[in-house]
């Protein structure tokens, strides 16, 4: 494609992950011809499966959840064709043995207050901490948006501190929700993006903290990406990778992959932070203020643990552990063989990252003994635990300024061609699908495509406090 001319050159897409998926998906649609390049040979980036070469099994890389809030991924998995392959829970269980999981489901209040039925009632939570989160929850919701402003650059533990929290409910309640929202622990985590998740996630409306599930393995819902993209015009070349951005002083030329260059009228680069400053010269870093700080973002690790036995151990479709160092146990139901599939995620994962498989798999059947009491005794018959060492980036207080917005900036100028996007990019959310498709639409909008869509309308009685 070297000798393409400009007036016909195609913009290009590095990364076909939910960013550059999103991105292309959007440019596509609006009739602008699209490439994309994929080092790999599949589509979907970090959100992936493997196949596993011990046993051939197609394993996700992680669970993946996504909100009832999360509506740009919602557009993109209706453009593509695969909301029904989500399964939708509107519960949540939390462990509290010997007892059945105690459940936090949306009541007949309304929003802010439509959790306070359930939540009153649970049982894992002695009363007066239960007033305390109950008291900080009406904080977050009085605050409104400006408020949470207010926080950005403080750790979320300043927060808790602020609203007297005790151990327990930090412990046992805020960690929990989160550190899996998050990746980040509470003393690493800005207390904006805190109050994110839980000003639009928890509290503005009833639907927001809807819980998606894949009922099919990433593969499936991403693999159609390609097919989407190519039915509205746009080319997607897998297992190329693109080297280098060619620079001429003023914008990118072109794309240089190992399969050659490609002459381009823009470039969207939607790789990871580290990938985008090993394609930049030093010339081009120093012309786009955007690029200045990519080293400073650093990444957080997650652990996903696949444990296979030959009954059925749990009831419910997932469960909380509160307190515990596994965080959520994820139902994955009987897989082909007949055995029983728990996924369990530890988020935040630095401390597990050099155990070797088996003390993994020793401390998860711990808490799933510890939160399963029935199933004590019963050994896994397989265990495959995933680390992630560079899962996401790390929402560190600050962070936000140096998060790169897709345009340059119209004031500290920057490269015109060069859009950038992926969820590190700055788009409020923490790192996440929705921020990664959040980030791509904010890319295809900078090149003049329809871009991000609205979010879920705020209660009345939520707006009403500023929510
Ligand atoms: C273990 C784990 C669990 C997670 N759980 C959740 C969850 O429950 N809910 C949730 O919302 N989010 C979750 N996330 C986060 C979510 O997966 C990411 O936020 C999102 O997938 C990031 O998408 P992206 O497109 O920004 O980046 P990526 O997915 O990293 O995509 C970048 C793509 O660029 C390609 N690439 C890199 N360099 C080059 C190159 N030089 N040339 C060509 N291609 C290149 C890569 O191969 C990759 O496909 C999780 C992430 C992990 C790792």
């Amino acid at each position: 494609m070297g000798g393409t001319s400009r007036v016909t050159a195609p913009i290009v897409i590095v990364g076909a992950g939910l960013a550059g998926i999103a991105a292309a998906t959007r440019l596509a649609f609006a009739g602008r011809p699209v490439v994309v390049v994929e080092s790999r040979r599949r589509l979907g980036g970090r959100a992936t499966s493997f196949v596993d070469p011990r046993d051939g099994a197609t394993l996700d890389n992680c669970q993946h959840v996504l909100m009832g809030c999360c509506t740009n991924l919602l557009d993109l998995y209706e453009r593509m064709g695969v909301l029904d392959r989500i399964e939708w829970h509107r519960r949540i269980f939390w462990a509290n043995p010997p007892h059945e999981p105690d459940v936090m489901a949306p009541g007949w209040l309304p929003a802010p207050a439509h959790f306070a039925g359930s939540f009153r009632k649970l049982r894992f939570l002695t009363d007066p901490t239960k007033r305390a989160i109950a008291r900080a929850m009406w904080r977050m919701a009085r605050i409104g948006v400006d408020g949470r402003e207010r926080w950005r650059g403080r750790p979320f533990t300043d927060f808790m501190r602020e609203t007297s929290q005790p151990d327990e409910a930090i412990a046992r309640f805020w960690e929990p929700i989160l550190t899996s929202a998050c990746n980040a622990r509470l003393s690493d985590l800005d207390a904006s993006y805190g109050l994110v998740v839980l000003q639009e996630g928890f509290l503005q409306d009833s639907w927001s903290p809807a819980m998606g599930v894949p009922r099919v393995p990433l593969v499936e819902l991403y693999g159609r990406a390609q097919g989407i993209i190519e039915s509205a015009g746009g080319r997607v070349r897998l297992g190329v990778s693109a080297l280098g951005l060619a620079f001429d002083g003023k914008r990118i030329a072109s794309v240089v992959t190992d399969e050659g260059a490609i002459d381009c009228a823009s470039v969207i680069s939607a790789v990871p932070p580290d990938r985008l400053a090993k394609l930049c010269s030093g010339t081009l870093v120093s012309a786009d203020c955007r690029l200045s700080k990519l080293d400073a973002i650093s990444m957080s690790p997650i652990l996903g643990v696949h444990l296979f036995f030959d009954e059925s151990l749990m009831r419910t479709a997932h469960l909380v552990l509160p307190g515990r160092a596994t965080h959520w146990l994820f139902n994955k139901g009987q897989v082909e063989d007949g055995r029983h599939h728990i996924h369990a995620v530890i988020s935040a994962a630095d401390e597990w990252m050099d155990l070797p498989e088996g003390e993994i798999a020793r401390r998860v059947l711990d808490d799933i003994w510890w939160a399963l009491p029935w199933a004590r005794g019963l050994e896994p018959t397989g265990v495959r635990a995933v680390k992630e060492k560079r899962a996401t980036f790390a929402c560190v207080p600050g962070i936000d300024s140096i998060r790169p917005s897709a345009a340059r900036d119209a004031v500290k100028g920057g490269v015109e061609n060069l859009v950038l996007a992926g969820d590190w990019c700055a788009t409020g959310w923490p790192a996440t699908m929705e921020g990664a498709v959040r980030s791509g639409y904010a890319a295809a909008m900078a090149l003049g495509a329809p871009g991000v869509v609205a979010d879920v309308p705020s209660a009345p009685l939520a707006r009403l406090l500023g929510l």
